[in-house]
């Protein structure tokens, strides 16, 4: 669906996008991640066609962004960063306005304008004047511009910035709505919004791509590994005994416990596999039982501060030496 190649952006000499390379696939959520500077916006901008590119090649639903910027550009949505919204309009007369740009055909217009009215719920502010609105339904005016002829891809930089925690929660039901059916790609600093609303992640630091997977894989890709925490009510002898003898168990460590003639292990596998009920059934064959076990992967947050603290040291070390 999209396919972006050995993209570089240089604003001067500064080096905005480093030689990024990803894949989107069609009807899911991505959730764009990374801190503020990371490069989201400049590549937002480059994959809408807003922005000329350095180097590299943006590829949507086979055209070319550079080459064929009109093909490109139909198949997306996008809500900027700053939406650009005309403060003296209508939410009406502004959804007119995108439509003719977007060459809506007029017969089209008045269900598509109810239906997008409706979902971003700005039925109720539909004939006061842009510039009176709050910042919650600017930002839904916006979102209702960019999902105005539906486009197979809907992007949007930063959507609930500045927004309050009930408008936020709203904006990401919208999305997790449009997620059904479009493409979806937002960028954001906040880990929550990536748990609560997408499927998957890429993030990136100083214009590189540091990680990319399903929300729920990434802890387990920096490590390599699924791990699982048990604590084990046997000596440890009986523990190394029957994990050696378990085929899917990777790699172990044991700790001692808290918890009295107990120790804590940390058992590991690949990544595909979930051992949690073997090890529930092995470990109560042989009569240790388990009192306690739980996932031992690094939470996004964790993930997040792992992928991007290395790089900022790098960055770091290499401004020492300037
Ligand atoms: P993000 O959206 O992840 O916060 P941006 O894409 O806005 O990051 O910015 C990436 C880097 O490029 C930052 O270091 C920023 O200062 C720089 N930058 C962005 N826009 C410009 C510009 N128009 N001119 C010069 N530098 C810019
Ligand atoms: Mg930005």
């Amino acid at each position: 669906m999209i396919e972006v190649k050995n993209l570089v952006k240089k604003y001067g000499n500064h080096v905005a996008v480093n030689n990024l390379s990803f894949n989107i696939e069609k009807g899911k959520i991505y959730g764009f991640l990374g801190p503020n500077g990371a490069g989201k916006s400049t590549t937002m901008n480059i994959i809408t066609g807003y922005l000329a590119a350095t180097d590299g090649q943006v590829i949507i639903n086979g055209h070319d962004i550079f080459e064929e910027p009109e093909e490109a550009k139909k198949c997306i949505g996008y809500l900027p960063e700053i939406p650009p919204l005309y403060l003296d309009m209508t939410p009406r007369e502004y959804l007119e306005f995108a439509a003719d740009l977007k060459k809506i055909p007029r017969s089209e217009r008045p269900k598509m304008f109810e239906d997008v009215a409706k979902m971003t719920g700005i039925v109720d502010v539909y004939d006061r004047l842009i510039r009176n609105l709050s910042k919650g339904y600017k930002q839904r005016v916006g979102l209702a511009q960019a999902i105005l002829g539906y486009p197979e891809i809907i992007i949007l930089d930063e959507p609930t910035v500045g927004l309050d925690p009930k408008q936020i929660i709203e904006i990401r039901d919208v999305i997790k709505k449009l997620g059904q059916k479009h493409t979806v790609i937002l960028s954001t600093h906040i880990m929550q919004e990536v748990s609560a609303v997408c499927d998957e992640v890429l993030i990136i630091a100083h214009g590189q791509l540091v990680a990319q997977d399903t929300t729920s894989n990434l802890g387990q890709h920096v490590t390599g590994s699924n791990n699982v925490d048990i604590t084990v009510k046997a000596p440890d002898y009986r523990v190394k005994a029957i994990l050696s003898k378990m085929n899917e168990v990777k790699k172990f460590e044991i700790h001692s416990s808290t918890e009295i003639e107990c120790v804590d292990v940390t058992v590991s596998t690949d990544m595909s596999v979930d051992i949690r009920e073997n090890l529930f059934y092995t470990f109560a064959a042989s009569k240790c039982p388990i009192i306690k076990m739980a996932d031992s992967n690094m939470s996004l947050e964790d993930v997040f501060i792992k992928v991007t603290e290395g790089r900022q040291t790098d960055k770091r070390q290499t401004d020492k030496k300037k």
